[in-house]
């Protein structure tokens, strides 16, 4: 949490009045949600429009101006023009508010200075609705990260319980995050481990706290397939490690690549991805993608020229790209492709699965949305299947170069704009409450408790994993029996030095190596392996083989396996968090046997 939020908190922990100037009876206008969600939360409201004066929203009287207000006013929330704001700072300072709070789209630092000199605090370009609902740290629909830990209970009922700094603390490190974000004691019955909320359906209070959920004028749980409180903790986790600001969890890796291109895309419309993805990544792109109307294309995505000449065809709606690829260990250049992609007005989505957050936070250089497979190593033990979809709350959807879902008038919600209405919190609030809830592939409850668990040991299972890695690496290179080893931790790797800017720990642990022996050698390498299980996925605690040639990819003939970087004799491992000796040991003695058995 940074200062900036920590201030926010204070002022909407210390205020008990807002004013809300340029407020809208329209119900379906950005100030009548705002208003209608502050009154919720227990503040009062003072709607300020002249041309409404004398009349009532939300059973408040509306007033013309801040000086007719008969009672005190915290905070004063403007919509208006930047224009009108110097006046109504003035104003503000004249009924004794404290807060000059300048909506969304909103921006007057001539505002602001007259606020500041009278001692007002000053938030500008914010809706205090989105600062709520994503810093009160409530188990919302949203999956909003409120950087909020804390070992208390979740308050159900005011009063609150008197705590020291509220009962919470904020931290930035992972060990930490992993352990707490988004799991607070449950607030009903104090149980430590979030429950396991095994339910399809959630009862509204009343007939207006249905209408606020389903108009999403509060934040809140309908039917499950849009959102579940469990769902919600380990979005929360998710988002917190990647210091995102929302995240929205779906039922496989797969399902988060939809859901996360959904938004954005339209029949016609182009992404451009890495050559280096995951084999089920590249089919889904390029032929089940293709009866939506999307195109995709893939480029080398170390030829930062190539991909700047990609990205200017204008039907391109965004670049996709693998931090860590699967199975080939390439580390894409986050950076540079951000910037390649800002230039053109689209955002950068990176598939993060083979790092996790852990090993490379792709916020941090400028990607936009994160998609993980939560299958692999954030569950962590091959019991779930999942995906998740992070939003790091940057890219400004009103100026993408396209536009989309996110900027139009939404028929299935009375026409409101989610770019307008919810601000930074649009995008992941549009997957859940249009994409989840018309597509459907949501992650199953069970699947986030299990999940929630598998991440709290995260970056002690990804430290583990890394070391086992490098061993085993260093193991197959010296082996008499190994033509080459796909590792980028090796010095002379043409990704060593991306390695060691985009990646902490190490290259990671899921990587090929090719046997002088060929196809008959990779089949048989497997098949004696004892302690490393021989099956298709990677990101599990135990050791993982595989001979793609024999298996993912033998559809393909040998023109096309060259094609996917796969050759006869390439074994695919995934390094678990076993003693590396006895993973070591296990493969010494399957490659042993394969010299008794070779033809
Ligand atoms: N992304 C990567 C990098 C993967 O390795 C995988 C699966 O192996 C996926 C996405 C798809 O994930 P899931 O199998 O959970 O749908």
């Amino acid at each position: 949490m940074t200062d900036h939020e920590l201030q926010i908190v204070t002022i909407l922990e210390q205020a008990k009045t807002i004013a809300v100037v340029g407020a809208s009876d329209d119900w379906k206008r950005p100030s009548f949600y705002v208003m209608k969600y502050l009154q919720k939360q227990g503040y009062r409201i003072a709607p300020i429009n002249p041309r409404l004066a004398g009349q009532e929203i939300l059973g408040e009287p509306v007033f013309a101006s801040l000086s007719d207000i008969p009672f005190a006013v915290d905070i004063v929330d403007v919509f208006r023009r930047p224009d009108d704001c110097p006046e109504i700072a003035r104003d503000a300072i004249a009924i004794g508010a404290k807060c000059l709070w300048l909506q969304i789209g909103v921006v007057s630092h001539a505002a602001e200075k007259i606020a500041q000199d009278a001692g007002l605090s000053v938030i500008m370009n914010k809706c205090p609705k989105i600062e709520h609902s994503r810093l009160s740290g409530l188990l919302g629909n949203g999956g909003f990260a409120s950087g909020l830990l804390s070992a208390r209970r979740q308050k159900v009922s005011l009063p609150p319980v008197p705590a020291r700094n509220g009962g919470f603390v904020t931290s930035h490190n992972l060990e930490t995050l992993a352990v707490h974000a988004g799991t607070r004691p449950d607030g009903a019955t104090g149980a430590r481990i979030t429950p396991l909320y095994q339910t399809a359906a959630f009862t509204f209070d009343d007939a207006d706290h249905a209408a606020s959920l389903y108009d999403l004028q509060e934040p809140g749980n309908v039917y499950g397939r849009l959102s579940n409180p469990t769902t919600a903790a380990l979005e929360q986790k998710i988002a917190s490690l990647d210091g995102a600001i929302g995240a929205c969890c779906v039922a496989s890796g797969h399902a988060a690549q939809l859901i996360a291109l959904y938004p954005l895309m339209a029949p016609g419309r182009k992404i451009i991805a890495s050559k280096h993805l995951y084999g089920g990544s590249i089919t889904q792109f390029t032929q089940s993608f293709k009866s939506f109307g999307w195109d995709a294309e893939l480029v080398d995505i170390h030829d930062l020229g190539a991909v700047e000449r990609a990205v200017e065809d204008q039907q391109v709606t965004a670049l996709f790209a693998e931090s860590l690829s699967n199975p080939d260990g390439i580390v894409s250049d986050i950076e540079a492709l951000a910037h390649i992609a800002h230039n053109a007005g689209i955002p950068l989505i990176i598939d993060n699965t083979m790092a996790t957050p852990v090993m490379c936070k792709p916020g941090d250089f400028g990607a936009d949305i994160i998609v993980y497979s939560t299958t692999k190593f954030l569950s962590g033990h091959g019991n779930a299947l999942g995906g998740a979809v992070v939003d790091m709350g940057q890219f400004d959807w009103a100026k993408a170069r396209t536009s989309s879902a996110l900027t139009e008038p939404n028929p299935a919600y009375h026409g409101i704009r989610f770019a307008e209405t919810f601000g930074t919190l649009s995008y992941i609030t549009f997957c859940h409450a249009s994409v989840l809830r018309d597509l459907g592939p949501t992650m199953a409850p069970m699947n986030a408790f299990l999940t929630l668990t598998g991440m709290e040991t995260l970056p002690l299972r990804m430290r583990q994993h890394n070391e086992n890695a490098k061993k085993v690496a260093e193991f197959l290179r010296a082996h008499p029996k190994i033509a080459s080893v796909s590792w980028s931790g090796f010095h002379d790797s043409p990704c060593f030095e991306l390695s060691q800017k985009y990646l902490t720990l190490g290259a990671g642990s899921v990587f090929t190596f090719t046997l002088k022996g060929g196809y008959e050698a990779g089949q048989r390498l497997v098949e004696n392996c004892n302690l490393l299980s021989h099956l298709a996925n990677v990101g599990d605690t135990r050791s993982l083989i595989i001979h793609p040639a024999s298996t993912t990819h033998r559809q393909l003939d040998d023109q096309q396996k060259q094609q996917a970087g796969i050759n006869n004799g390439m074994i695919r491992v995934s390094i678990g968090i076993e003693n590396s000796d006895d993973i070591i040991a296990d493969l010494a003695g399957s490659l042993d046997s394969l010299s008794a058995d070779a033809p």
